[in-house]
């Protein structure tokens, strides 16, 4: 959101504050009498919301747990990307392994709201100012077409944007999201637009559209559409929507969204877009009863004598009430209708105390292997439960041999199956990267899987059982339950990995000069006694030694680290390396990589063994680096390609060791957002530059105040936005860490004024003589070709006149600027600020970067 840059104003020093535990995150965090309550009153709601926005945290969180968690109606949150062009402040994941991160801090934060989960196919490349180079890179109707088919697969009565379509939102991904979501509001409705998908869905119709209260005041032109009491305490569930928005936003660890609950109350308001108009709620006009149904009324009344009678103490009292309605519903076509007949089945479940899993032996299996799965059904009440059948079906399917049988109270009764996983099973790569992306949007060939938030369990557990008379079907995942000894139970899903992973150290392999480099390939084994070939393919002109090299792992778990020599050609150039193993006649070029953070599900993914090799001249006259890290980069191992010692320093150093066995130190990105040490040690690190050091800092997250921002008038926010700042404020005890940052004084705002989007945007250069930009690398134009991303971010905005600049900037449109890179003499030694994104360009293998970086550390 816009809101990003100024909450990340408040990350330095902000208290993380979770009221639930990482590991119980997992869980569901209302259970027993508050989650049987919630599910009564839902299947007696049919109304539906459907918010869009453009980014993990954009969402109005607490508009969603006020529509899912107090309105008890479904509502879900459409995101069009997974984020992939965030920051991460947990650790040094960038694009699409930050996506997968944010995708599960989203759900995570979905399990708090109540809300459901959506993803279009788009991909967050990065802030951009203009909604023309989003589409642009999306493809409007690529993306437009996603959204219509969220709207009539999800089939909402209300759409919700949480943004205007204007510049007022800021970035042109915020802009993106709304008018593809107002564009979408009409197509869904009209047959003639996205016919192919009419096979799967059928055109829908919301009856509105609107937008929740913006940022700016320019809403107004807007009329009312209505308020939502989200300030309001729900003393079933004990907090206040707002309180459930922060719970839910403090999900997002790798934003540093953590937040603390404040006491107060308030609405959120909206206007409207399109469609009926409404005066008070969203909802106004919408029959969203059982009566909206033909056959409904009959479900309503009985479902309403089920919420009448629910004793806490004893939820089976309902159980009679609960099947009487069921075959009532399911004789109702209305799709609307399957989603609460799914839904009744498993509040029978709850009520009935029922314990249902499937536990997989262990959490990964091997294509062509066998895998012992256990499903486990336990009754838990007084209720007559008889379990008639249960299968697994997903990429094995089979039916258990021992049902029926009645489940005796308190009494588990396991089901076992010999699961024969295919030969061809495909790894269990998260769906939206098992092929690469197209530009800036995944590639998915599967209809059925656009718009999910995450991959389908590989396999399944379908179990029919009769409740009281009335058969019910309930369905799990299978997964692997654990004890971890800190974080207590954790669950992994069960996913299907290459009998051995090739996993490489980078995605880049520079060669400066012409002597060969050798490159480290490890063989991970996922089963016992695995044994094959490991070769490098490269292309003519390159030349790899030894060919290939047999292996032999004994036990499942053990890794073989291979090496070969890389001869490079004697001309500048690029060449795609892939690193295949054969085992058993099969070939398997991809690695395995498992993303494992507390407050969110294990992640593998399976990157392709591809490596990049970039032959480019690259001259360093240093040796000796020290390496600061900060909120995690790979910049340490980017550096050692050149040939550099690279010691990365701990705390102790910082504050004791001998900084002057370093000829250069370089400082990681956000470190002194992150590093307390840092900042304390920030005398020794200048006493460092003044004996002759050369010290350089590159971007901090900017947070002083903006020096030429004097006649922006401070822009209008409506009451709840401001009391959400105030929120994500905490206690207001931090100083701006970025009016320290070397011998001088510069100024690094917050915001995103000062910051160069467009990756293509051209470089000039103020001081052509500068040192930095001839020694000892040449500097020209094409070293700005083939970066990736964006060029540059958290300029400073203001300097002392001792520092000089190297080079000016600025997106399309924007005026140019020169506090990307400042540096000056200090004592015998540099210091030099770059906020250039060497962290994205070095290990993304582009050249130029490499010698224009060369040149920072060799500078005297
Ligand atoms: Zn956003």
């Amino acid at each position: 959101m816009t809101t990003r840059n100024l909450l990340a104003r408040f990350l330095p020093g902000a208290v993380l504050v979770s009221v639930l535990a990482p590991g119980f995150a997992q869980l569901n965090p209302f259970t027993g009498a508050d989650e049987i309550e919630q599910s009564l009153h839902k299947l007696g709601e049919l109304g539906t919301m459907l918010m869009i926005a453009a980014h993990p945290d954009d969402e109005r969180t607490q508009v969603l747990a006020y529509f899912a968690r107090g309105r008890h109606m479904r509502a879900a949150y459409l995101s069009l990307t997974r984020g992939e062009g965030g920051q991460n402040l947990i650790g040094s994941e960038q694009g699409a392994q930050l996506g997968l991160i944010r995708t599960q801090e989203l759900l995570a934060a979905r399990k708090i709201d109540g809300a459901e989960q959506f993803f279009t196919r788009a991909i967050d490349f990065g802030f951009t100012r203009t909604v023309s180079e989003t589409l642009q890179k999306w493809g409007h109707d690529r993306i437009l077409s996603d959204v219509v088919w969220v709207i009539r697969r999800y089939r909402p009565d209300v759409i919700v944007c949480g943004f205007s379509g204007t510049p007022a939102d800021g970035h042109g991904q915020h802009q993106a999201s709304a008018i593809l979501a107002h564009e979408a509001f009409t197509a869904a409705a009209d047959p003639a637009r996205f016919p192919e998908q009419l096979k799967y869905v059928q055109p829908w119709k919301a009856r509105r559209i609107v937008q929740a209260a913006m940022f700016s005041s320019k809403q107004s032109v807007l009329p009312p559409a209505g308020e939502a009491d989200t300030g309001a305490f729900n003393p079933i569930l004990g907090y206040s929507y707002e309180e459930l928005a922060v719970l839910s936003r403090s999900m997002h660890h790798s934003q540093g969204t953590g937040a603390m609950r404040r006491p107060g109350g308030g609405t959120s308001s909206f206007s409207l877009v399109n469609g009926d108009p409404s005066s008070k709620d969203l909802f106004d006009g919408i029959d969203t009863t059982w009566n909206r149904l033909p056959g409904g009324g009959a479900v309503g009344a009985i479902l309403g004598d089920a919420i009448r009678g629910y004793e806490p103490a004893h939820p089976e009292k309902v159980i009679p009430q609960l099947v009487k309605a069921r075959p009532l519903m399911a004789a109702i076509s209305d799709p609307l209708a399957k989603i609460k007949l799914a839904e009744l089945d498993e509040t029978i479940a709850l009520c009935a105390g029922l314990w249902m899993e499937a536990q997989a032996k262990q959490f990964e299996t091997t294509p062509g292997s066998k895998l012992s799965v256990t499903a486990t059904v336990m009754n838990r009440s007084t209720a007559q439960v008889t379990l008639e059948s249960a299968r697994l079906e997903g990429m094995w399917n089979g039916a258990a041999s021992n049902p029926p049988a009645k489940l005796a109270l308190n009494q588990p009764l396991n089901v076992d199956f010999t699961v024969e996983v295919p030969a061809a099973q495909p790894y269990s790569q998260p769906y939206w990267l098992a092929k690469p992306p197209a530009g800036d949007v995944y590639t998915v060939d599967d209809q059925g899987l656009i718009g999910l938030a995450d991959t389908p369990p590989v396999l399944q557990l379908r179990a029919l059982l009769t409740v009281e008379g009335t058969p019910i079907e309930v369905v799990r995942p299978v997964h692997y339950r654990y004890g971890d000894r800190a974080e207590g139970e954790r669950t992994r899903p069960l996913i299907v990995v290459p009998a051995v992973a090739v996993n490489l150290t980078g995605t880049a392999e520079l060669f400066p000069a012409t002597a060969p480099r050798t490159i480290h390939v490890s063989v991970k084994a996922n089963t016992a006694k695995a044994e094959g070939n490991l070769r490098l393919d490269v292309p003519a002109g390159w030349k790899v030694e030894p060919q290939s090299q047999p292996f032999q792992i004994a036990a499942s778990g053990e890794q073989r680290e291979m090496m070969f020599t890389i001869a490079p050609p004697a001309v500048e150039t690029t060449a795609a390396m892939r690193a295949v193993a054969t085992v058993g006649g099969r070939e398997i070029g991809a690695g395995i990589q498992v993303i494992s953070y507390p407050h969110i599900p294990a992640q593998t993914l399976f990157p392709p063994a591809d490596v990049k090799l970039v032959r480019s001249n690259v001259k360093v006259a240093v040796k000796k680096i020290g390496y600061i890290m900060g909120a995690g980069d790979e910049m340490p191992d980017a550096l050692r390609q050149l040939g550099l010692d690279v010691t990365v320093l701990s705390p102790s150093d910082l504050e004791q060791g001998d900084l002057s066995r370093f000829e250069t130190i370089v400082c990681g990105v956000r470190a002194y957002n992150v590093r307390e040490d840092l900042r304390a040690n920030q005398p020794r690190l200048m006493e460092y530059v003044k004996n002759g050091g050369t010290y350089i800092v590159q971007y901090q997250v900017g947070d002083s105040p903006d020096p030429n921002a004097a006649n922006t008038p401070p822009p209008q926010f409506p009451p709840e936005i401001v009391r959400m700042f105030q929120t994500f404020q905490g206690p207001a005890n931090t100083a701006p860490v970025t009016t320290n940052l070397g011998p001088y004084p510069f100024s690094v705002p917050g915001g995103s004024r000062y910051r160069v989007t467009v990756e293509e945007a051209p470089v000039t250069f103020p001081h052509q003589d500068s040192p930095l930009l001839q020694y000892p690398n040449h500097i020209s134009p094409k070293d700005f070709d083939g970066w990736v991303q964006e060029r540059g971010l958290y300029f400073a905005a203001k300097w002392d006149p001792h520092y000089q600049t190297v080079m000016s900037s600025h997106d399309p449109d924007e005026p140019g600027l020169e506090g990307g890179e400042l540096w000056t003499r200090y004592g015998k030694g540099i210091y030099i600020f770059t906020s250039y994104s060497w962290f994205r360009q070095l290990p993304a293998g582009v050249a130029g970067a490499y010698r224009l970086f060369a040149n920072l550390l060799s500078a005297k």
